[in-house]
């Protein structure tokens, strides 16, 4: 077999290959999440992430890497984020079934996929044109019809579906994008990679009170590619 084919696993391979990473994310999870003030990833999350079929979201010629516990490239100078971080970041949101969720950066959609198992109704926008295309049609190709996408500069947020209960920012910002800050409702989570392109940027939850007052928690450093602005670093 040369390297390029892909290996031939059927889905209980698959499958299974999935229950191995989640072990794994679990176990990381709970060494490294008391260190930074995090709790162990729930059991929403954890099976949100064992019902999306991360294969589905790479590249052929990446399948056979799916279920490491490790970004991927997916063409466009992009990335699908490492699983436990995309864990982490679900769970920082704390979602109730129904919440309202705004995704910037849409990549493939995985994290897309993972939001909707958790409960949430997702709108996620995508500013290179190809890839909301495929991920829009994967989406719905796999029945993730709560996930809305959009092509757009996901700094403007998405304001026609605004407020809402959870923002998430999937590529590193140098700045909370004050729109987001607006379209954030009361007790509203927003969880963001905030830092310098193409270094070290520092995950951060920041928590709108009843009252509208803000609490910001760096929570650990990542590594996101830059959110960009007309797909410009
Ligand atoms: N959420 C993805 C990770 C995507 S990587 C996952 O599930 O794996 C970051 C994505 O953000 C890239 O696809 C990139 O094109 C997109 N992006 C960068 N700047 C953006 C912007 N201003 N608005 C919307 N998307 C943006």
């Amino acid at each position: 077999m040369s390297w390029k084919q892909e290996p031939e696993y059927d889905e209980a391979a698959w499958e299974a290959q999935r229950d191995a990473l989640l072990e794994e994310v679990a176990t990381l999870a709970a060494e490294i999440n008391p260190h930074y003030g995090a709790p162990p990833l729930s059991e929403v999350t954890l099976e949100a992430l064992r019902r999306v079929p991360r294969h589905r979201f790479v590249p052929s010629e990446q399948r056979r890497y799916a279920y490491l516990n490790q970004p991927l490239s997916i063409g466009h100078g992009q990335t699908i984020s490492q699983p436990y971080i995309v864990a982490l970041m679900t769970d920082l949101l704390a979602l109730r079934p129904g919440d309202r969720v705004l995704e910037v950066g849409t990549g493939c959609g995985y994290q897309s996929a993972v939001l909707a198992e958790a409960g949430a109704e997702v709108y996620s926008v995508e500013i290179v044109p190809t890839l909301a295309e495929q991920a829009a049609a994967r989406l719905a190709e796999l029945g993730y019809h709560r996930v809305r996408v959009r092509v757009g500069d996901g700094a403007c947020g998405w304001p026609e579906h605004a407020p809402f209960d959870g923002i998430i920012v999937t590529a590193g910002a140098r700045h909370i994008p004050p729109a987001l800050l607006t379209q954030l409702g009361p007790g509203g989570r927003l969880v963001v990679p905030l830092g310098e392109a193409w270094a070290t940027q520092e995950l951060t939850l920041i928590r709108k009170a009843k009252h509208g007052g803000l609490h910001t928690q760096a929570i650990m450093p990542v590594r996101f590619v830059p959110l960009t602005s007309k797909g410009e670093p």
